[in-house]
C-alpha cells in the first residue's frame, strides 16, 4: 500500500486524481489529514463507462473464480489491517484497536461472502414441462456509503455485488473516504480493470451516481431523508434499489433483568463507536420497578469511560465524526436542558479541538421531546420509565423507523412474546448490533426498503430469471 499521503481513486484499474480536491479532518484534532480527489461528472461517467465494459467478461466467470478474487481480496486487506486500521482512527474517530476490528471484520465477511451459493432450483419436472428458476447478475451496481463504518458499510456491498458478477463503482461519505479509496487501490492489483471502482467527492457524485443511465442497481446506506432522494432518482430508469437506512431503536428492559449485571452491555448497545451505528440503543424504556437502579449503573458505568482522541490506547470512545453531526447532538442536548429534562450524567461541552460530546444520559424526558423522537446518531440517550407492557410496545412502536431494538431480561418467553410485536426488521434479546453475511438484515417502515446478508440480499444483486420447457412431442 502507497503512503498516506497519495489517496487516488480508482478507475478503470487506473489510480486516478482531480484537480479539485477535498480536505479530509481528523475529528479527534480538527486538523486536515489529507486532500482526495473531488471527482466531477465526468469522472464518475469514466467510472461507470469502465464497470460497464468489464461487466460481461466479468459475468461470465465462474462463480468458484470470482469467490477465489473474494478471498485473495481479503488477504491483501489483511496485510494491510495495522495501516487501515490507523487510517481508519485517523478519519473517523472510533479508537485504534475497534477500528482494526473493523477491517478484521470485513475481511471474515470477503470470506464467508465467498462461500455463499444462489441455487438453480428445478420448481417442476415432469414428463411434459420442465420449470427451471435462477439467479442472472444486473450489471452496474452503484454503492453509497455513510461515515460510521466506512470500511465495513463498503466491503458489504462489494462482496455480494462482484459474486453474483455485477462490477461496481463505490462512492464513500466526503467525510471519510481514505479507507475505501485503499481497498480501490488495493483490488487495482488483483481485479480485472473496471471491476471495482472507487470515486470521492460530495454528495453530488452519490445523485449523479443514482441518476446514470448505465447503472443497474443502487445500494445505499445512509439517512432516510436521502434514501428518500435516491429512490427517486433511480426511478428514471427503475434502478433496482435497497435502502439500509436510519433507526431509533428502543430497548426495552423487563423487571426480572438484574441492574448490576446488565448494566455494561445496556451501555455499549447505546454508546458503541460514540452511539454512531444504525442499530444503537437509542431510547431505552425501562421497567418502573428496577428503574432507579438500573439508571444509577448507567451513570455509575458511564462516568469512568474516558472518551478522547482514538489514537491514545487508553480511550474508550472517540469524538464524533464531524462537525454537522456534533452540532446537531449538541442541539439535541441543549433543546433538553431547555424543556428542564434532568440531564444525570454529560451535557457539558468542553471549549477545545475536536468533536468530543461526553456521555450524556437524560433521566425520563417526555415522551415527545426531541430527544426521544429523533435519531440522535450521537452519544446522548433517553432513559424512560414504563409500567404496562402494552404501554412500552405501543410507546416503541410510536415512530417512523423500524430498524431494530432489543429486549433485555431473564424471561426469555416474554422476552420472545414482546420481541413479536416490535415493528422492525431485526430485535436482539438480551444482545444488540449481532449482524452476520448469513442473517438477513433490513428496516421496516422509513428504516429501508430490502434486504441485506444471507441469500436473500444476495439475491437481490441478481434478476430472477425463470426458463420453462414444454416437452411435449406434438407441439
Ligand atoms: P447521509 O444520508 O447524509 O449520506 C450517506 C451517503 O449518501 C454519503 O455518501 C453521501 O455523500 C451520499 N449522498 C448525500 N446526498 C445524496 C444524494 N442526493 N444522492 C445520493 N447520495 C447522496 O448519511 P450519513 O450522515 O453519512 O450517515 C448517517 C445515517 O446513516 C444515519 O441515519 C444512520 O442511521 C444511517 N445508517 C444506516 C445503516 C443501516 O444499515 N440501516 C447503517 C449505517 C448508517
Amino acid at each position: 500500500m502507497k503512503s498516506i499521503s497519495e489517496f487516488k481513486m480508482t478507475i478503470n484499474g487506473q489510480a486516478v486524481g482531480t484537480k479539485d480536491v477535498l480536505p479530509v479532518v481528523n475529528p479527534a484534532t480538527e486538523e486536515v489529514i489529507t486532500y482526495v480527489p473531488n471527482a466531477n461528472e465526468n469522472d464518475l461517467n469514466a467510472a461507470v463507462k469502465a464497470a460497464k465494459e468489464a461487466f460481461p467478461e466479468w459475468a461470465a466467470k465462474r462463480i468458484e473464480e470470482r469467490s477465489e478474487f473474494l478471498s485473495k481480496l481479503a488477504d491483501a486487506i489483511s496485510v494491510n489491517r495495522e495501516e487501515l486500521g490507523t487510517l481508519l482512527t485517523l478519519e473517523m474517530g472510533r479508537p485504534r484497536a475497534a477500528a482494526i476490528s473493523e477491517i478484521d471484520g470485513a475481511c471474515y465477511w470477503l470470506r464467508e461472502v465467498a462461500k455463499q451459493r444462489l441455487k438453480r432450483e428445478v420448481l417442476e419436472e415432469t414428463e411434459n414441462h420442465r420449470v427451471e428458476r435462477y439467479h442472472t447478475p444486473l450489471g452496474v451496481v452503484g454503492a453509497i456509503v455513510p461515515w460510521n463504518f466506512p470500511f465495513a458499510l463498503s466491503i458489504w456491498k462489494i462482496a455480494p455485488a462482484l459474486l453474483t458478477g455485477n462490477t461496481i463503482v463505490v462512492k464513500p461519505s466526503p467525510y471519510t473516504p481514505l479507507t475505501a479509496l485503499k481497498i480501490g487501490e488495493i483490488a487495482s492489483e488483483l481485479l480485472p480493470p473496471g471491476v471495482l471502482n472507487v470515486v470521492s467527492g460530495g454528495d453530488d457524485l452519490g445523485r449523479w451516481l443514482t441518476e446514470h443511465p448505465d447503472v443497474n442497481k443502487i445500494s445505499f446506506t445512509g439517512s432516510s431523508a436521502t434514501g428518500k432522494k435516491v429512490m427517486q432518482s433511480a426511478a428514471r430508469n427503475l434502478k433496482r434499489v435497497t435502502l439500509e437506512l436510519g433507526g431509533n431503536d428502543a430497548a426495552i428492559v423487563l423487571p426480572d433483568a438484574d441492574p448490576k449485571k446488565v448494566a455494561k452491555s445496556l451501555f455499549w448497545a447505546a454508546f458503541r463507536n460514540s452511539a454512531q451505528i444504525c442499530v444503537a440503543t437509542k431510547r431505552m424504556y425501562v421497567h418502573e420497578d428496577i428503574y432507579d437502579e438500573v439508571l444509577a449503573e448507567l451513570v455509575a458505568y458511564a462516568e469512568q469511560v474516558k472518551v478522547g482522541d482514538g489514537m491514545d490506547p487508553t480511550t474508550d470512545m472517540g469524538p464524533v465524526q464531524n462537525k454537522m453531526q456534533y452540532e446537531k447532538v449538541i442541539g439535541l442536548i441543549e433543546d433538553t436542558k431547555k424543556i428542564g429534562a434532568r440531564i444525570v450524567t454529560g451535557g457539558h461541552i468542553e471549549d477545545k479541538p475536536g468533536y468530543f460530546i461526553p456521555v450524556t444520559i437524560v433521566d425520563n424526558p417526555p415522551e415527545d421531546s426531541r430527544v426521544v423522537v429523533e435519531e440522535a446518531f450521537g452519544p446522548v440517550l433517553p432513559v424512560l420509565k414504563y409500567r404496562d407492557y402494552e404501554d412500552v410496545i405501543a410507546r416503541v412502536n410510536n415512530t417512523n423507523y423500524g430498524l431494530g431494538g432489543s429486549v433485555w431480561g431473564e424471561d426469555l418467553e416474554l422476552a420472545t412474546a414482546i420481541a413479536d410485536r416490535l415493528e422492525t426488521g431485526t430485535v436482539w434479546i438480551n444482545e444488540v448490533g449481532v449482524i452476520s453475511p448469513h442473517y438477513p438484515f433490513g428496516g421496516h417502515k422509513e428504516s429501508g426498503l430490502g434486504i441485506e446478508h444471507s441469500l436473500d440480499g444476495l439475491a437481490e444483486y441478481t434478476n430472477s430469471k425463470t426458463i420453462m420447457v414444454n416437452k411435449k412431442k406434438n407441439r
